[in-house]
């Protein structure tokens, strides 16, 4: 179920509802739109003697609706508009798209800095960069972890750039909370629930990527698991999936765009770098993606790509990330957005 309350509701009354929700036995997760507030009602109805239809008896509440989906608190049925938070000063999910750019793995204080420095200056929004490296090979290079961390820090006290890296496991959590503005959860532990509930009680954002072979229903109950322990600054992340195609990386599945922005009210990012592999497919697949309505973009970007200790194949180099901006720039015009 969820409760909407009107567009004038005062916080008193928000409060009251979340009260009456917990004495009934049931968890409250108000999601606050522009308009409204809605309030989302999480727990087993089995068993319970009282009728949620009777929130509607308190002041300030519009209706209550029972969610279909089994993804509730994702559900579009929640919220009619895009979630839009704001992640150090960078609006997400609003008009304006914003780029995410940067190396797949930080590897040393001056390709970090010289890296962060050109798409500053191509117009990124914000600077992505893995410390804990999810590698398919155990003794391929994992990371520098926390001094990657630091090096990131350095970056982002130079260009004001808010900090985008992945967190591979809830031992990790406070370490990455205490110099990440957005928890990026990778491909490969998409459906690990145990961290998913972890960063659920962050107050930090999470980019969460899309497995390999979760589709788009399973997608969304991943994000379920993060908003049903409190945290809906959630974006999700198409990054391409496993098909029998060999020309390609992954195939970036387009489509999952306008069908997650049609199922959620959550943000919706692309990854074309892992979606395609190949810096030379990165462009396009941008262009497509916020042609079918992405709120932003996450691209891997490297200044020496033919020495990176990994993806250098898909980074593209900074001269071409800045033609990556020039170029999104009209796309996302002839929608009525910015970049
Ligand atoms: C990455 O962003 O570098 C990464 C490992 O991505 P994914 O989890 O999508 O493979
Ligand atoms: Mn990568």
């Amino acid at each position: 179920m969820i409760v909407v309350m009107k567009p004038k509701a005062t916080k008193e009354e928000i409060d009251k509802v979340k009260s009456v929700i917990k004495e009934l036995g049931y968890s409250p997760h108000p999601i606050e739109g522009i308009l409204r507030t809605v309030i989302g009602v999480v727990g087993d109805e089995r068993g319970k003697p009282h009728d949620l239809d009777s929130l509607k008896q308190l002041q300030g509440v519009e209706k209550v609706v029972p969610v279909l989906q089994p993804y509730k608190l994702t559900s579009r049925e929640v919220n009619d508009e895009t979630s839009v938070f704001n992640v150090d000063g960078v609006a997400v999910g609003d008009s304006k798209i914003p780029i995410i750019a940067g190396p797949c793995s930080v590897e040393s204080e001056e390709q970090i800095m010289t890296i962060a420095a050109s798409i500053k200056d191509s117009g990124a929004s914000m600077l992505r960069g893995g410390a804990f490296k999810p590698r398919t090979s155990p003794y391929a290079f994992q990371g520098l972890g926390k001094e990657g961390l630091e090096l990131l820090v350095k970056a982002k006290e130079m260009t004001g750039l808010p900090i985008v890296t992945e967190i591979m496991s809830p031992d990790d959590l406070e370490l990455v909370e205490e110099y990440a503005d957005v928890l990026q959860i990778g491909a490969r532990n998409s459906q690990n629930y145990s961290l998913l509930r972890h960063v659920g009680k962050s107050k930090k954002a999470v980019l969460l990527k899309r497995g390999m072979s979760t589709t788009i229903s399973e997608f969304l109950m991943c994000a379920e698991y993060i908003l049903s322990e409190g945290n809906s600054n959630v974006i999700l992340c198409e990054r391409g999936i496993r098909t029998f195609e060999t020309a390609t990386r992954n195939t970036f599945d387009l489509n999952a765009i306008p069908v997650l922005k049609e199922k959620t009210h959550l943000p919706v990012f692309a990854d074309p770098s892992h979606g395609t592999g190949y810096w030379q497919y990165v462009i396009p697949v941008t262009l497509a993606s916020i042609a079918a309505g992405a709120d932003g973009v996450i691209v891997e970007v490297h200044n020496n790509p033919e020495i990176a200790v990994s993806d250098g194949a898909q980074s593209l180099k900074p001269k071409t990330f800045k033609n990556l901006m020039e170029k999104a720039a009209p796309v996302a015009e002839a929608i009525g957005r910015t970049v």
